[in-house]
């Protein structure tokens, strides 16, 4: 079976694994070599923990070989990090975009007839998770055969995959069930196929017997190493609840200005000032209307603080001040990295530092 375009895409499937295999690649000569494929792993980790998706930033970058071969990579490095956290955000990751794809798919009509190596349809991908008697499609005249806005999911199987979903809308109390099914609108089932594509990702991590200092793991400790920094970033935020923007540090600052300059932020700056006003205790409504005289839409404000805030009440923070030191966000003014090396702490000792009668810019909205 040659790889295909739809297998990079897919990796979780079952096709595309046996593809891996016959192609007859050994992961640990990749690794030797240092092809491609390694370097694209770690970014689908980096961009899982960073930015909730494990699409390529550089996709064109990439041939069909690396972007697949990547995806086994990937869930090396990512049982390595040792990280019941980093496996969960992961796999999330990988199911999101998944999703994003299948979506397109189904959109794409015509094309997608016309490049059905690359494509997918929603039937094909709910019998690779298994899951082909326990969901069906409704279909009546009415309905277009090709795109059903309903489903009937067999109860045990919505009670599995909607466990995690929010909302008293996915209770089973507020359902309609008939005949031991649960009927799903089109999107719903979106949701529902994500949560399988989750599971099916982290099934088997983190792998067993892998030594971090002989063999493919050894020889992938630059990429560990990076990674590892990344996750040391992710501790848990402090309890700063209070906004005041005349002592946010000078990166935060710059960040806002250029947004309030109508200025497009890039992915890791949009990600870095979002976990800050996260970080400081603003909700997404409030980081709405703080930042609506600026280039972020409301919609990708709320995705990311979504993506940034988690059940738990666990945040990720801003990364500190070596990473954006490193990218380029901070210029280190005044030499004031000697104060705290991470953004939230700087504005934590500024507060400290402030007059009492200093007033939360929450407070102030709310007066109008
Ligand atoms: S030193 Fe830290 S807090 Fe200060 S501008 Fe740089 S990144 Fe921001």
């Amino acid at each position: 079976m040659a790889i295909t375009a739809r297998h990079a895409r897919y990796p979780f499937l079952a096709a595309a694994r046996e593809a891996v295999t016959e192609a007859g690649v050994e992961l640990e000569t990749l690794v030797a070599n240092d092809e491609p494929a390694v370097e694209r792993a770690r970014e689908r980790v980096e961009r899982a923990l960073l930015a909730g998706r494990v699409d390529s930033e550089t996709p064109d970058e990439w041939r069909v070989n690396d972007e697949l071969l990547s995806y086994p990579l990937a869930r090396i490095l990512v049982s390595l990090l040792d990280s019941p956290a980093a496996i969960d955000k992961y796999a999330a990751a990988e199911a999101k975009t998944a999703i994003e794809r299948l979506k397109t798919d189904l959109d794409s009509g015509d094309e997608l007839r016309s490049t059905p190596s690359a494509s997918i349809d929603r039937d094909t991908l709910v019998a690779e998770l298994d899951l082909e008697t326990a969901i069906q499609a409704e279909r009546d005249a009415a309905t277009a055969m090709d795109d059903p806005a309903w489903f009937r999911v067999g109860v045990g199987t919505y009670l599995e995959l909607a466990s995690g979903a929010r909302g008293d809308g996915w209770r089973l109390v507020n359902r309609e069930l008939v005949d031991g099914t649960v009927r799903v609108e089109r999107e719903e089932l979106f949701r529902l196929l994500r949560t399988a594509i989750r599971r099916r990702v982290a099934e088997g991590l983190p792998f067993d017997g892998l030594d971090e200092d002989a063999g493919i793991a050894a020889e992938l400790s630059a990429q560990l190493t990076d990674l590892r920094r990344l996750l040391s970033e992710r501790t848990r935020v402090g309890e700063i609840d209070f906004v005041a923007r005349e002592l946010f540090p000078p990166c935060i600052e710059n960040l806002l200005q250029k947004a309030e300059d109508g200025i497009e932020l890039e992915g890791f700056e949009q990600f870095t000032l979002m976990a800050f006003l996260t970080g400081i205790g603003m909700d997404a409504d409030e980081i709405v209307a703080f930042c609506a005289e600026s280039s972020l839409a409301p919609a990708g404000i709320r995705y990311q603080t979504e993506y940034l805030t988690d059940d738990r009440g666990t945040q990720y923070p801003p990364p500190s001040c070596e990473t954006l030191s490193a990218y380029g966000i901070c210029h280190n003014e005044d030499d004031h990295w000697k104060i705290a090396g991470h953004p939230l702490a700087y504005y934590q000792e500024r507060l400290d530092a402030a007059d009492a009668d200093l007033v939360d810019w929450r407070e102030q909205a709310a007066e109008g």
